[in-house]
């Protein structure tokens, strides 16, 4: 894997694709810095080489065109502060006056250009466009995990114009090698904890474990589709009529394949989808007609958490409930503890995709995990074996 380590950066003009892609408050400020505090030792390797750095990433959904909201001014200010050193910003990302930042800009310095969803070409792909940005640099990194998924002109088609002077930078490459850990399993029993709200979006993924771990823990809203499939009553809890027959192949596959899947044998079932519900524990499989199932019991946390205490290797994505609501958070937080004291003990643990980071930080826990990906989408693709074209095209041009 070629990374910024292996380029000569030094007095080099340096195009870095960085994902700053971060919620904003009602006044314009950073919420929540995550995604610029992992890019500092990236871009601190560089400014210590004397690199001149050019940033480029996208903010929100623009349509293709500028707007006030999404500009990213306000990440300009932030990234300055964390990093301690003054930063350059130019509201353009390709143009005379971004010509004239780059041009002006000296070895050690730090550039941010606009966001780049403010051009169309940016999601089309444009080769024209990328070709502009790629007249910025004399090499490209990228270091944008987040959008590795998507072959847009500064995530993909902007390598193809540096020929051996492509690299990832270190959050790329600790994502790479992070999933890769978890998807080679070396170190076993290996088990993946997958939950969320519908098996339909996690068939790839299960499929794709199952020849990769030893165990799988199904739980959250999509375990109800797998109970159902077994003739259980599922009450009001949400459940796929329409794959029930995913449900028993990725059981059938897991018996074909040996692997043990640990599905809920209670839930915490409410009357209403409501943090002031009324509440009680029942078998998954008798959950009554007008209610539903939104946590794991206490017998299922029971029985999970002896699986976590088993394992060597464990990838979890997905969380065990509804944790957003309190009363329906105790399964994801426990198992979600015990992986953090397994972990300590010698676990690799990695959370990754959407849900059950949130989870895992609104817990406290996200310190005590192994690793935790900064790419929702992006992790999800990863695991489910696709090629992410990001990825792809540094390899291709490094
Ligand atoms: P996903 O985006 O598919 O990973 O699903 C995450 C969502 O699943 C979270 O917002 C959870 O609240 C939701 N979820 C987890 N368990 C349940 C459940 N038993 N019933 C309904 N939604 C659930």
């Amino acid at each position: 894997m070629k990374t910024i380590e292996n380029l000569s950066v030094s007095g080099q003009r340096v195009l870095v694709r960085v994902d700053f892609n971060v919620p904003l408050n009602e006044d314009g400020s950073v919420a929540n810095d995550k995604r610029i505090l992992a890019t500092l030792p990236t871009l601190r390797y560089l400014l210590d080489q004397g690199a001149k750095v050019i940033l480029l990433s996208h903010l929100g959904r623009p349509k293709a065109a500028p707007e006030a909201k999404y500009s990213l001014r306000p990440v300009a200010e932030a990234l300055a502060l964390r990093l301690g050193q003054a930063i350059c910003f130019c509201e353009e990302a390709i143009g005379p006056k971004a010509d004239a930042a780059v041009q002006e800009l000296q070895n050690g310095e730090l550039l941010l250009l606009e966001n780049v969803r403010f051009y169309p070409g940016e999601e089309r792909g444009d080769e024209s466009f990328a070709q502009a940005l790629a007249a910025h640099g004399d090499c490209y990194v990228n270091d944008a995990f987040g959008t590795a998924h998507r072959a847009h002109a500064s995530t993909t088609v902007v390598a193809k114009f540096f020929p051996g002077a492509c690299a990832f930078g270190y959050v790329m490459a600790a994502e790479i090698e992070n999933v890769n850990r978890v998807l080679q399993s070396s170190e076993r029993p290996a088990l993946a904890i997958v939950g969320g709200s519908k098996v339909s979006s996690k068939i790839d993924i299960l499929q794709r474990l199952m020849d990769r771990v030893d165990h799988i823990i199904i739980g959250g809203g999509m375990s109800f589709t797998f109970i159902k499939a077994q003739g259980g009553e599922v009450g009001q809890s949400i459940c796929e009529l329409d794959h029930l027959q995913t449900a028993k192949d990725i059981m059938d596959l897991a018996k074909e394949k040996g692997v043990t899947l640990h599905l809920p044998s209670d839930v915490i079932a409410a009357d209403d989808f409501a943090p002031t519900a009324n509440t009680q524990i029942c078998s998954i499989f008798e959950i009554p007609s007008d209610w539903q199932g939104l946590d794991a019991g206490p017998a299922s946390r029971k029985a999970f958490i002896e699986v976590v205490k088993s394992a060597k290797t464990l990838l979890w994505n997905g969380p065990l409930g509804v944790f957003e609501m309190d009363a329906f958070a105790g399964g994801t937080r426990e198992v979600g503890e015990a992986i953090a004291e397994a972990t300590e003990a010698g676990l690799f643990s990695l959370v990754g995709g959407g849900d059950s980071v949130s989870a895992v930080e609104q817990f406290g826990l996200a310190d005590r995990m192994s690793y935790i990906s900064t790419g929702g989408g992006a992790m999800l693709e990863y695991l489910e074996g696709k090629t992410l074209p990001g990825i792809q095209a540094i390899i291709d041009f490094a």
